[in-house]
């Protein structure tokens, strides 16, 4: 037996007993008359003793000799400590070692395995198991592992079933590029890896297993933005006879299980904003409500008053950001450069001082009268002490504008609490969505969203309005899950693909089964994932997703671990019939 406790466990109530441990030398200190060794393992870290009055001299040799990260077994017996380490739960006691066997022994690790490293993320990354004895990696990888009982817990006991979907399947598109797999039996064939379960778990439904759930790995072979990886995991449902109600119910639910059992915070509001409404209000379709500075449109009081920037503006838009009337020119300066980065790309930023004794001071002031800049605060909302922002421009840029910079302001006044969760669902997304470049409009979420009711034959006339019975769950500016209700009938489903550029011949090619499903019976449904590393990081307070994924890889979507991807040799090449061309 390798061990009778674990590293975490002992405490005064075992003094005197007789136990034996085994783990990783996390520290030796040398006195000369006494050796410590800080013995960690998954658990925790229990202090051992050797000393010359009790300890052999052998054994103490041997003490002498570990390095960090030998793995190791002892036996001993529990003492109480002399001066004792309120800071672990261990620290009332150690362990008076009677016999030590070196398990195995280690080089010199690249990186300190504390919880502040010296090592930078990418050795700590091509050491991805030594990282992981970290405690903060670790507790991330229990803390996810958690989250995702608690899932499967809420959802199995409100009768959804597990379902594993396959992994080689054919082109499921949530608009990105797939990975692809070479079929070595089926010569110049490929498989195709699922960027979501999305048509076959549509096809349970048409099973009849009416309520479908998995913890799933996809797969989008995107140009990776800062925190993205080309896998994930998403919680992935669908339910049959449900209409839009019913998955926010139950989402709702699932979300609320998680926040009690997880932070023990219960939520009782999950506030509705429709797309537009959030356009219109956030700049933004997740937008962060854990904070105020709702947007005021200032077309009506702003423009024509002379000044040309905002009178050719196809949008004037502005912000009451609370308190900062306190701010220097200096720093006001500094934030209409921030807006003027390329990263957010104003050309300018206006701004309305908003005095305590109820007067106005705007860098405008040669256009705008007192009255005037009343107006803009009525509609910012903005009281006295506060900042009013205002950009202009085309409406779609001015809002990404003026969102980032909501969310630089909140951050700076330090609005975004990690440990407050303000949940959103937004609904009523657009179910197309122009492509600038080619001018074609595609699937805002997928081509099996269905239109909302009634809204099928402005397709024809007008397919920007078409509004689609989707919805995206938001927690704290975050976007958590998405789905939408589907379309369940072969002729909506291929009046859909037409719309989207497939000739009939391309549709019935790669859709062909889910269109022929369709004739059998299909019961209405809909569903929706939640990404649940981002949803874990979320919930742990973190803005990054990479130390709750085991193994993840960098913004090259390489795993430098293991060093992938990597060519393959010449033999394996040629049983898959492949050449390459480079
Ligand atoms: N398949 C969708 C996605 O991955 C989710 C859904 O519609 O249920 O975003």
């Amino acid at each position: 037996m390798y061990r009778s406790h674990t590293c975490g466990e002992l405490r005064e109530s075992h003094i005197n007993q007789k136990i034996s441990l085994s783990g990783w030398v996390h520290k030796t200190r040398d006195k000369g008359f006494v050796v410590w060794v800080d013995l960690r393992d998954r658990y925790g870290i229990t202090q051992l003793v050797f000393d010359e009055d009790r300890t052999s001299s052998k054994l103490l040799e041997q003490a002498r000799s570990l390095g960090r990260e030998f793995v190791v077994q002892v036996r001993g017996e529990v003492i109480e400590r002399a001066s004792k380490n309120p800071n672990i739960p261990t620290g009332s006691i150690e362990v008076l070692v009677e016999d030590l066997v070196v398990l195995n022994t280690s080089k010199t690790p690249p990186f300190t395995i504390e919880n502040e490293t010296d090592g930078g993320e990418d050795i700590r990354m091509k050491y991805r198991y030594l990282d992981i004895r970290r405690n903060p990696v670790k507790d991330s990888l229990i803390f996810r592992s958690k989250v995702s009982m608690e899932v499967r817990k809420y959802l199995s006991d409100q009768g959804f079933i597990e379902v594993e979907t396959p992994y080689l399947i054919k082109s499921t598109p949530e608009g990105a590029r797939d990975f692809v797999v070479p079929s070595r039996m089926n010569e110049g064939q490929f498989y195709a890896l699922p960027q979501s379960p999305q048509t076959f778990k549509q096809l349970l439904m048409v099973g009849g297993l009416d309520k479908y759930f998995q913890i799933v790995k996809c797969f989008r072979d995107e140009d990776l933005r800062a925190d993205r990886q080309p896998e994930f995991t998403q919680i992935d449902c669908e339910m049959a006879f449900v209409e839009q109600e019913d998955i926010l119910a139950a989402f709702e639910g699932l979300t609320k299980h998680l926040l009690k059992e997880i932070k023990q915070i219960e939520i009782t509001s999950f506030p509705r904003i429709t797309y537009d409404d959030a356009m219109k209000k956030y700049g933004n379709d997740k937008p962060d409500i854990r904070f105020g500075m709702e947007f005021g449109e200032l077309n009506t009081v702003a423009q024509h008053k002379n000044f040309n920037v905002f009178n050719q503006a196809e949008l004037v838009v502005g912000i009451a950001v609370p308190g900062a009337n306190s701010y220097t020119r200096k720093e006001i300066d500094a934030l209409t450069n921030w807006v003027k980065r390329p990263q957010v790309g104003a050309l300018g930023m206006v701004y309305c001082r908003c005095n305590d004794d109820g007067s106005y001071k705007s860098s405008v002031d040669k256009f705008y009268s007192q009255e005037d800049l009343a107006q803009w605060a009525a509609v910012t909302g903005a009281k006295p002490g506060d900042l009013i922002c205002v950009l202009s421009g085309d409406t779609n840029k001015v809002r990404a504008q003026l969102s980032a910079l909501r969310m630089e302001l909140a951050d700076r006044l330090g609005l975004r609490n990690p440990e407050e969760f303000s949940p959103l669902w937004v609904v009523d997304f657009p179910l197309l969505e122009l492509d600038e470049e080619t001018g074609h409009y595609h699937a805002m979420h997928h081509p099996f969203t269905s239109p909302k009711p009634g809204q099928l034959a402005l397709l024809d006339t007008d397919p920007g309005a078409v509004r689609a019975n989707a919805y995206d769950l938001v927690l704290n500016g975050n976007e958590i899950g998405g789905g939408s209700i589907r379309i369940h009938d072969a002729a909506t489903q291929s009046t859909m693909f037409k719309h989207l550029g497939f000739t009939p011949e391309e549709a019935k090619a790669q859709f062909g089964f889910l269109m022929d499903a369709f004739q059998y019976g299909a019961p209405p449904h809909g569903g929706i994932a939640f990404g649940l590393d981002r949803l874990v990081a979320i919930l742990g307070g973190q803005e990054t997703i990479r130390d709750f994924i085991a193994f993840p890889k960098n913004n090259s979507g390489r795993d430098v671990m293991i060093d992938a991807p990597a060519p393959i040799d010449e033999a394996q090449l040629k049983e898959l019939n492949l050449k390459l061309n480079l």
